[in-house]
């Protein structure tokens, strides 16, 4: 018999989210497949979302030429952009959309102008409103945006931001970025009035802020475009929130992570389990072992208590999770046995729970599962 764990993957639930994501956002939607497609496969995510979705997006190059290499056609958006001239050189082959963030990305736009023939690269040009991570100051919008559409290289460019505090509606940090953008939007608007006579083939300045928890949660962050990440894989980041117009139910879930009783046991009370013997028995019971562990990405942070289904019911987690297994309570299971079927996380145990209980997010838990965990979709 092979080893029981897997991740089941929902393909048409990834899809029926991002259906829900362009009602939310109503404009144009970015399916971010980054990592893995959250672990859920890059491939095949890319290949089932592309012939519908307004555009994938991928974190690195190295992820766009993997899916362009099987045959992915979307438009396609690299996050992070292109760290030197070979790496343009390839995203103008494969027809990529990139992100600029950074003096020497614009550089290599404009000295791979002096070499080559034209290309129609659409270019987001990232402004930092207050993340501290990627992007240009607000005040060097309009010159930044000025510079980039003089290149022939450039066929459009997007004006693009990243929020800190999407998560949390109420901060008042979202306030603050979405004015920093919308005052950098404007400075750009006026400086493509001044442009416009020589190149009037582009009528409109788009824009893009949102990711899954502003397109849920701050309205007034949705434009143009939209990015749409974690809540493809059923999972609502936004926390506290006041007015969840998605709640948990209405995202479907995206991956079952499933595997099997492969021991069950009986416990004197006193007896410990596992590592560090953190856990004791109060009274006499039963476990079980489960074909699942930190080498698989379960997260070892994940305690006593942690919510488990085995065989339809729900239990708990018991001692430390070690690299290959992991021990239920099965005091209360008296029908499990060896075989019966446990849920890690799926549509009986949102992931978010499990992230919560290990101190994580369900972000972590996805991307972190292992290569030895077999998909199955
Ligand atoms: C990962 C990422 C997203 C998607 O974020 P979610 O919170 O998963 O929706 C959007 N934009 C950028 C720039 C990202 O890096």
């Amino acid at each position: 018999m092979t080893r029981p764990l897997q991740a089941i993957v929902n393909l048409d639930a990834i899809l029926s989210n991002y259906r829900q994501a362009k009602t939310l956002a109503g404009g144009a939607v970015v399916a971010v497949i980054k990592a893995n497609g959250y672990g859920h496969g890059l491939t095949r995510v890319g290949k089932y979302l592309a012939p519908e979705v307004d555009a994938l997006a991928v974190a690195t190059l190295e992820e766009a030429i993997e899916l362009r290499a099987a045959h992915v056609t979307s438009r396609l958006l690299v996050l992070e952009g292109v760290f030197d001239a070979e790496a343009l050189d390839t995203a103008i082959r494969l027809d990529l959309d990139l992100v600029v963030h950074s003096d020497y990305q614009v550089a290599l736009l404009a000295s791979h102008e002096l070499s080559a023939t034209n290309a129609a690269l659409n270019i987001w040009l990232k402004i930092d409103t207050g993340m501290g991570r990627l992007g240009f100051h607000p005040d060097r919008a309009a010159g930044q945006y000025k510079q980039l559409y003089a290149l022939s290289v450039v066929n459009s460019v997007i004006l693009t931001s990243h929020f800190a505090c999407a998560d949390e509606p109420q901060r008042q940090e979202n306030a603050l970025q979405l004015t920093a953008f919308d005052v950098a939007a404007r400075s750009v608007r006026r400086a493509y009035n001044d442009l416009c006579d020589s190149k009037s083939e582009t009528t409109s300045l788009p824009q893009s802020i949102a990711n899954s928890a502003a397109i849920i949660a701050l309205p007034a962050a949705r434009r143009h475009w939209n990015r749409a990440g974690i809540m493809l894989y059923g999972s609502n980041p936004v926390v506290r929130s006041v007015d969840r117009s998605v709640d948990m139910q209405s995202l479907a879930c995206s991956m079952t992570l499933q595997s099997r009783l492969i021991a069950v046991r009986s416990a004197a009370k006193g007896e410990s389990i596992g590592y560090g013997a953190d856990f004791r028995f109060s009274e006499d019971g039963r476990y079980g072992v489960v074909a699942c562990g930190y080498g698989d990405g379960y997260p070892r942070h994940a305690g006593t208590g942690t919510p488990v289904v085995v065989g339809g019911v729900r239990t708990r987690l018991i001692g430390r999770v070690s690299m290959d297994m992991l021990a239920v309570d099965l005091t209360n299971v008296p029908q499990a046995a060896v075989g019966t079927e446990v849920e890690l996380w799926g549509p009986r145990i949102p992931v978010s729970e499990v992230a919560e209980c290990a101190g994580t997010i369900p972000y972590e838990l996805f991307t972190g599962l292992t290569q030895r965990v077999p998909r199955v979709y």
